[in-house]
């Protein structure tokens, strides 16, 4: 049985990007810059208006106090979009939010701040210089460094792009993944069951969970315990992806065919058992540049293998870099129990208490057949390895249980 730790380390290192890809800004959303993005102008562009309001120089306003008021005669209007106006001293411009700022003006007054007197503006009080501006090249100077290679492309990065003019990206592909669920006892939901028989719920959460990541092409195949199929099945999902999963199958049965088949078909196997609960019948290994996982059948341990060891491979050939980061502190608000020997992750949830200090409870459906636990879940506690007991109030680690990378 391997570490959790080792197995993770396994999976990383040989989870690597492929050649990186040109593709369109609009369809690159999810997916992970393989370059590093530049700015090629200063953003923002121009000095602007960041107010609805009269640009001018603030100098002209310096005597309002003393006088009660200033007048400056109202001498054009800059809309949003148009430019190259001047403010001469003594006049103000009426100018719009984005509007480009006029030459010769350094701020800009309120509209709501100012009484309009037919082409005139009547001001109470001083503009202090630079008031109400956007000044160029103030959120990034030209050849700034926008966002790193290895920055995933959510919303506002596209628009940050596309504000600096960017039509195509340089990112990974995403990797395409197949799966197999294995089972004698399986089929379609919806179908009518005969004894013995139960609906395949892996099948949906796999493919579920991949998809929540950002993969676009990921296959279920469902087939039966019987070598021949399950070998069929492998072969072709290893001839068209870049990760195979399957579920079930994985431990020491009589109809547990999956190691038996991953050695037929050519995949190395790193391990065949983990040091972890639920999941301790767990497989991963590679054939040339696909990588394997033979998941357990157990619909919990199943998707738990899936976010805690094929997520960071996703992760790994999309680009992103290792975000792993061990987890954080909080206090439990019950003692647990286990056997020594394996790191549990039980399903909590988490709270603040009075202080803002993390507390977690776990959830009571913790057997690794019962999803209903893992739906209400929101955090995973790892119950350390070789210990056999945690008391309430006790700290433990404890990593969030999000389905998705934005
Ligand atoms: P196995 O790992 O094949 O021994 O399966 C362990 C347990 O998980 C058994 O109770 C199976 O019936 C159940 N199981 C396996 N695959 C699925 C699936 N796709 N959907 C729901 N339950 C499953
Ligand atoms: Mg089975």
């Amino acid at each position: 049985m391997l570490d959790f730790s080792d197995a993770l380390g396994l999976i990383i290192r040989a989870a690597k990007p492929p050649p990186p890809v040109d593709v369109p800004l609009k369809s690159a959303a999810g997916r992970v810059l393989a370059a590093d993005v530049k700015s090629a102008s200063p953003l923002p562009r121009f000095d602007a208006s960041a107010v609805d309001g009269y640009a001018l120089r603030a100098a002209d306003t310096s005597a309002a106090s003393e006088k009660g008021e200033v007048r400056l005669t109202v001498t054009d209007t800059i809309s949003a979009g148009t430019g190259s106006h001047t403010a001469r001293p003594g006049t103000a411009l009426r100018i719009f939010t984005g509007a480009m700022m006029p030459k010769g003006a350094d701020s800009v007054v309120m509209q709501e701040h100012v009484l309009r007197d037919g082409d005139a503006i009547l001001l109470g009080k001083s503009v202090s210089p630079g008031a109400n501006v956007r000044l160029k090249g103030e959120e990034f100077q030209k050849n700034a460094l926008v966002f790193p290679k290895g920055t995933l492309v959510t919303p506002p990065v596209v628009g940050m792009l596309a504000s600096l003019g960017k039509t195509e990206l340089r990112v990974y592909d995403l990797p395409r993944v197949e799966v197999i669920v294995t089972g004698n006892e399986l089929l379609e939901p919806g179908t009518p069951l005969s004894p013995g028989k139960i609906y395949d719920s892996n099948g949906v959460t796999i493919s579920t969970a991949l998809r929540a990541l950002g993969l676009s092409s990921v296959r279920v195949h469902r087939v039966k315990d019987n070598l021949a199929s399950i070998r069929r099945a492998l072969r072709t999902a290893l001839q068209r992806a870049d990760i195979v999963v399957t579920a079930g199958g994985a431990s020491v049965g009589d109809f547990d065919y999956i190691r038996e088949a991953c050695e037929a078909e050519g995949v190395r196997l790193k391990y065949q058992t983990l040091a972890i609960k639920p999941g301790k019948p767990n497989m991963f290994g590679t054939r040339d540049r696909v990588l394997f996982f033979g998941l357990p059948g157990n619909p919990v341990a199943a998707l738990l293998s899936l976010h805690l060891l094929v997520q960071p491979a996703v992760c790994g050939l999309m680009g992103l870099p290792n975000r792993y980061t061990g987890g954080f502190s909080a206090r439990l608000t019950c003692g647990i129990k286990k056997k020594a020997g394996r790191l549990e992750f039980l399903r909590g949830v988490l709270h603040a208490d009075g202080n803002g200090t993390y507390v977690v409870t776990p959830v009571l459906a913790q057997d690794s057949h019962m999803l209903s636990g893992l739906a209400q879940a929101d955090c995973l506690i790892h119950f350390p390895k070789d210990a056999g007991s945690l008391d309430e109030g006790e700290s433990v680690t404890v990593t969030s249980l999000r389905w998705s990378l934005a």
